[in-house]
């Protein structure tokens, strides 16, 4: 039960789903999917890069494919479709905030080594209380730094910022008095940072707060202009929504047919549990709840595709939607596999701690429903 995608993204799919199958699975059979080894991520990337997969999101300038977001949500789908907990390796990450590196000095330094994967970037965004427990946002102050050159003198606390303990950089959103906002490249080792405790988060990933006490940045790591550094990282979260919300519909998608071979399957009852009217019930609802979110994530992606006016809030939506669909649809899941899927390490497991995160990154449901209604009131009934 599901509308059909067009030619292309059909092909897309088609073809992402067989290279899974013939070249990642067979290498990730024996792999802890929440710590996999160097030598097999870089395996991974490589055979994802020979066949053409691997620089989906970067530009053709920059020898990528360029895909812009319906090929992009669409790949995410396939590959959490495809059921290899690995296979969100297969797309090499994009530029990121990197884009704005508008300069022919900041491309060669920041922009080109992210795109070839040689160096990391994590984001600096979340606030978090300075560590004697005060509140001060992120300021970054002009002043005249190292060798005499104009720059910024950053100060202040930020907290969960994934991979930020082996990332290269940290680019952080920090408040330049009485000019508004701005992106900044700091070294993640430069004088003044101070990385707290990392944490684990349920979903296997890591995060650490930093602290900046009067960090020197020059000018040259400024990205775009200050004043519009936070539009630039919500148009960047915009991007990572739509791609969290695709991997959550092809990851319900293939909840609902691991369960429909479960229920369809031999019973010690004798009577397979499909037969059972309350499961056939429970059942409906995990399908009817993807395809609904399903369609409006690629309502979504086509309207970010197209720069409409509507697209953040409906990309807000789409995200909104598909990750409490993907929680709910795997707690309904767990609830007719019984107790084997809630041993530690099977996929149902996995994905109920991945889906509870979900909830919150990106943007926690609560936020985005606010920009539902937001928008509804600004643009009146018509908007409805
Ligand atoms: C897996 C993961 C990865 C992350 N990675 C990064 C990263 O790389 N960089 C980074 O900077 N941050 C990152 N974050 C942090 C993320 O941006 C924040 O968790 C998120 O913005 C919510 O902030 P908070 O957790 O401090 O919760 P709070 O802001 O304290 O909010 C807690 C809860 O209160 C409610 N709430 C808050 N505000 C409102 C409101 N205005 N109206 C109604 N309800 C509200 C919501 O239910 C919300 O979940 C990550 C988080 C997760 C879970």
């Amino acid at each position: 039960m599901h509308f059909e995608l067009s030619d292309d993204l059909a092909d897309l799919q088609s073809r992402l789903l067989t290279f899974v199958e013939d070249e990642i699975d067979p290498i990730t059979a024996d792999d802890d999917p929440e710590s996999p080894s160097q030598e097999l991520r870089r395996e991974i990337a490589r055979r994802s890069d020979a066949a053409g997969f691997y620089r989906l999101a970067v530009p053709v300038s920059d020898g990528g494919l360029g895909a812009g977001p319906r090929i992009i949500t669409a790949a995410h789908e396939a590959l959490a479709l495809s059921g290899n907990p690995f296979a969100s390796r297969v797309l090499g990450s994009g530029p990121g905030l990197m884009r704005l590196a508008d300069n022919a000095a900041q491309r060669d330094e920041l922009y080109r080594p992210v795109v070839r994967g040689e160096r990391t970037a994590a984001f600096a965004f979340t606030e978090a209380l300075r560590p004697d427990g005060t509140r001060q946002p992120t300021q970054a102050v002009r002043a005249t730094v190292g060798d005499g050159s104009d720059g910024f003198l950053v100060t202040g606390t930020k907290g969960f910022v994934t991979g930020g303990s082996t990332s290269d950089w940290l680019v952080v959103v920090a408040n330049v008095p009485e000019e508004g906002t701005a992106l900044l490249v700091v070294d993640r080792d430069a004088e003044g940072v101070s990385e707290g405790e990392l944490g684990a988060s349920i979903d296997g990933s890591t995060h650490s707060p930093f602290n900046f006490e009067s960090v020197e940045v020059p000018a040259s790591r400024l990205l775009g202009n200050v004043g519009d550094g936070l539009p630039r990282a919500l148009q960047n979260i915009d991007r990572m929504r739509l791609s969290v919300a695709a991997d959550c519909i092809g990851w319900s998608r293939w909840v609902n047919r691991t369960t429909l071979e479960r229920i369809e399957g031999p019973h010690r009852s004798g009577q397979s549990l499909a037969e059972q009217q309350q499961v056939q019930a429970i059942f409906a609802d995990m399908v009817a709840d993807t395809f609904s979110a399903r369609t409006a994530l690629y309502q979504a992606a086509e309207a970010r595709e197209a720069d409409e006016p509507t697209a953040g809030t409906q990309v807000a939506a789409a995200k909104w939607l598909a990750s409490e669909c993907l929680h709910r649809t795997v707690d309904r899941a767990i609830q007719l596999h019984g107790a084997q899927s809630l041993l530690r390490g099977h996929p149902l497991e996995r994905l109920y701690r991945t889906s509870r995160s979900l909830r919150i990154a990106e943007g926690p449901t609560e936020l985005l429903r606010l920009t539902v209604t937001r928008h509804v009131r600004q643009n009146g009934a018509s908007a409805l």
